[in-house]
């Protein structure tokens, strides 16, 4: 299963990413984007959470994609997921491409979207292919809950269950995606969705009020103030990455998920299958390399940092965040 290991030394500490046959899938939305923000206005990138994600657990772990993209979705921006040896065995191709469109004011935490175009998801039926049934772990990223259940119904054992939403889905769907929380192992949400699926103000009792949904593990990401984690046995935080440059934040949420799950699932080679036997150290890990990599993200608009950045480079900055967060 193990197809190819490849060894970074940080401080003296060799971190191996092993690469593993579809170890990861990720149900989610293949966009192109128009984002605004106070500098500067980009059309129809590519973009999307199963995109984002894909790419980012692809440093670390292999991936396919469930999702569907419509026959506008330019072909090079295909290769470039394929260039990073992302699976497309689950993608549908017809239609007009889902397209999303948002504001962002000076504060970057502020975001308002202008528009969706959700056409390409009216008669979508998701299929998981016979070539990812051996990946260890699935992610539910930001897609109608509903069609979360339909990829669900279609897999005996899944694995290590993970997924995310979205303020629209808390607002809509909310008995699917409660029906979809009962299933999920890990779920990672932003704070303000934290606060809205739950009614609770304070984050900590938000988290406790998720668990009994059904997670065993909710990670709680609050931008530019870092992320904390809870479960049954762990309660930890960890501040983001201080970025000096913050351009875009579209997609960090999908990319902080894509690359500490990636982490996750290479760290252990065989990905734990219920979150509960996540260890503590392991799960450290994987947030710090979130973090990094979604640093990185930030830092320019869609994905175009993030075609730049190497498995040397998301090392070279763990080895600056270590630093920066001991005492
Ligand atoms: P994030 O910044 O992590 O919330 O992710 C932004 C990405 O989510 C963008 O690339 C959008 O294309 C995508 N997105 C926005 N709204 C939706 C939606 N209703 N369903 C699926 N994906 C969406």
């Amino acid at each position: 299963m193990c197809q190819a290991k490849i060894s970074c030394q940080a401080r003296g500490e060799v971190v191996e990413f092993a690469i593993m046959e579809n170890s990861i899938v990720a149900v989610g939305s293949i966009a192109l984007d128009t984002i605004k923000t106070p500098h500067a206005e980009v059309r129809d990138i590519p973009g999307g959470s199963a995109v984002y994600f894909g790419w980012a657990a692809s440093y670390f772990s292999k991936v396919g994609i469930v999702g569907t993209a419509g026959n506008d979705f330019p072909g090079e921006y295909l290769e470039l997921l394929k260039s990073r040896s992302i699976n497309l065995d689950g993608l549908k191709v017809g239609g007009k491409t889902f397209r999303w469109t948002g504001r962002y004011g000076e504060n970057p935490d502020e975001r308002e979207t202008l528009s969706v175009c959700q056409d390409v998801f009216e008669n979508y039926e998701p299929e998981f292919p016979e070539s990812y049934r051996s990946s260890s772990c699935i992610f539910l990223a930001n897609i109608d809950p509903d069609l979360h259940l339909k990829v669900l119904s279609q897999i005996k054992n899944p694995g290590l269950v993970t997924g995310d939403t979205m303020d629209l889905w808390i607002a809509t769907k909310k008995d699917s995606l409660l029906e979809t929380l009962k299933k999920i192992d890990m779920m990672f949400l932003n704070e303000s969705e934290a606060r809205q699926l739950t009614n609770e103000n304070n984050l900590i009792k938000a988290a406790r009020v998720i668990l009994s949904f059904g997670p065993k593990t909710v990670i709680i990401k609050k931008g530019e103030n870092g992320v904390f984690v809870l479960s049954e046995n762990i309660l930890f935080s960890m501040p983001a990455y201080p970025c000096e440059l913050v351009c875009d934040p579209t997609g960090a949420g999908d990319v902080f998920a894509g690359a500490a799950l990636g982490f996750l699932a290479s760290e252990s080679q065989a990905m734990p299958v219920r979150a509960g036997r996540v260890n503590e150290a392991s799960l450290r890990k994987a947030v710090a390399y979130g973090s990094v990599v979604a640093s990185f993200c930030v830092e320019d608009f869609g994905l175009r940092k993030l075609e730049k950045v190497t498995e040397d480079d998301i090392m070279g900055r763990v080895e600056k965040f270590r630093r920066l967060t001991q005492f």
